[in-house]
């Protein structure tokens, strides 16, 4: 007979981690399948709210390269605005390599097992079993959890494929230079339409980055070279990466037979900040514990997955969309009027931190933006 897993996590991301780590956490035994030799790198610019620490029992700090308790915004590289976020907490940045690593190395201390190297190729189910077939061999189990980002393949081979997203572009690089002010996240909004710039610090280098969403064939390379002479640095012999965001736009389905999907797979990227990692946590999360519900037969504990997911992700990202929409309407405006007020930024850092929610701030937020009285009052 076959070792048959209760579940098969295809990809070792902060989605697939948290999955794997809440599933071998409950006593679970879980496959975690990861096509890259870890640690692996991924293009990110690596902020992450420290609400996340609250859904682990994990010390993430030997993974947190560095925290943040200051903005500094610019339009056009001038119009320069410092602003303290006045957290409770900093926010924290990490570097992916060092952060995922940590994660899926604590799931496998919980009894997770994990492959690296190997590539899904193709799953198939029979008889209520999972058979996954990789470029090394072929794996079983009851239940199959899609975590294989923005690039993977799952969301098509289980039909779900028709998520409801923007798909955007983004490039980053990593410039190994002292950061003089470590506690400063730098955000540049008047050199990219549909987007924006950062430079954020981690320990001893520099992750700048450009995004944009929405739109084709847009030059990303210029503005990010610009951005980078900004600062004193170059971008001669530093690897671009770039790699596409999936944008929430809408609420999808995310389960399928025996199937779900989490983090970027499942288009959960908000769609003003571009921020992936902590929606990624949380449904691996959410996923872990529907599938637990699962095990112990209660059938709609997948459908149930799809509409928490809507409930208790897509409320807020429905707001974050509104708030997009409107901001990049007009980003100027936006700019000088809304985004540079203090109180706009200590919202944007409470967002960011996980202390408050979007369907908290954003309606009067838009309010703001759409009337311009409002805007200069
Ligand atoms: C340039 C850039 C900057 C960003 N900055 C931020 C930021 O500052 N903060 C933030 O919160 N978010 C940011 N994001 C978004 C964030 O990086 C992603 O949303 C997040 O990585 C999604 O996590 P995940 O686990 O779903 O997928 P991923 O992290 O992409 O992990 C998926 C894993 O699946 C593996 N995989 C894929 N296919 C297969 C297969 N067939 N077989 C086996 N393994 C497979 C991949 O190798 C990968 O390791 C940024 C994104 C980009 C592109």
């Amino acid at each position: 007979m076959p070792l048959v897993h209760d579940a098969i996590v295809i990809g070792a991301g902060p989605g697939g981690g948290s999955a794997a780590w809440h599933l071998a956490r409950r006593g679970h035994s879980v496959l975690v399948i990861e096509k890259q030799l870890l640690p692996r790198y991924k293009p990110c610019g690596g902020g992450v709210g420290p609400e996340v620490r609250g859904w682990f029992d994990i010390d993430f700090t030997p993974a947190v390269s560095a925290m943040v308790d200051a903005v500094r915004y610019t339009w056009n590289m001038g119009e320069r605005v410092d602003a303290p976020l006045e957290l409770r907490e900093p926010l924290w940045m990490v570097r992916r390599d060092e952060f995922d690593h940590h994660l899926i190395t604590h799931a496998v201390n919980q009894g997770a097992t994990l492959r690296t190297g190997e590539s899904v190729q193709s799953i198939a189910r029979d008889g209520g079993r999972w058979t996954v077939t990789t470029d090394q061999g072929v794996h079983h189990a009851r239940l199959l959890i899609g975590a294989d980002g923005a690039k993977g393949q799952t969301a098509k081979w289980l039909g779900l494929a028709k998520r409801e997203v923007v798909i955007g572009g983004a490039i980053e690089i990593e410039v190994n230079a002292p950061v003089p002010e470590p506690n400063v996240a730098h955000f540049e909004f008047g050199m990219v339409n549909n987007g924006y710039l950062w430079n954020f610090p981690k320990k001893d280098c520099h992750s700048i980055g450009i995004g944009a969403w929405g739109q084709k064939s847009v030059d990303l390379r210029t503005p990010l070279a610009a951005y980078t002479r900004y600062f004193g640095l170059s971008m001669d012999g530093v690897k671009q990466h770039g790699h596409p965001l999936l944008l929430w736009q809408g609420n999808s389905t995310l389960h399928a037979d025996g199937a779900m999907l989490c983090g970027e797979a499942a288009g959960i990227v908000d769609p003003f900040t571009a921020e992936g990692i902590r929606p990624s946590l949380f449904t691996g999360m959410l996923a872990a514990e529907a599938a637990a519900a699962w095990f112990t037969g209660d059938a709609h504990a997948l459908a149930a997955y799809s509409e928490r997911v809507a409930n208790e992700h897509g409320r807020d990202m429905k707001w974050a969309a509104r708030v997009a929409k409107a901001f990049y309407a007009m980003p100027r405006l936006a700019y000088s009027v809304g985004i540079t007020r203090p109180s706009a930024t200590r919202t944007m850092g409470r967002l960011l931190t996980g202390e408050i929610k979007w369907h908290e701030v954003a309606p009067r937020a838009l309010a703001r933006l759409v009337s311009p009285r409002s805007l200069l009052s």
